[in-house]
């Protein structure tokens, strides 16, 4: 797989993430939790040495549409 070399940045739209983890289970390179917040939170240093196809699934699995990928 390709490492990313078009995703900058992958923003998390915190009222809207409800802490399912999905994200952070599918990539936990750029994806944590933060369990006093019980959200995720986005390691951006990590973003563009993990593996593109694994942070875009993480992005597209989140089921209420909390993350955005900044290109
Ligand atoms: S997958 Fe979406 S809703 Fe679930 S923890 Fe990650 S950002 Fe939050």
């Amino acid at each position: 797989m390709s490492k990313n070399s078009n995703i900058k940045k992958v923003v998390l739209e915190k009222a809207k993430c409800i802490g399912c983890a999905t994200c952070v289970v599918l990539c936990p390179e750029v994806f944590s939790f933060n369990d006093s917040e019980t959200i995720a939170v986005v390691n951006d240093k990590a973003v563009e040495t993990t593996d593109c196809e694994k942070v875009r699934s993480a992005v597209q699995a989140c089921p209420s549409e909390a993350l955005l990928i900044k290109e």
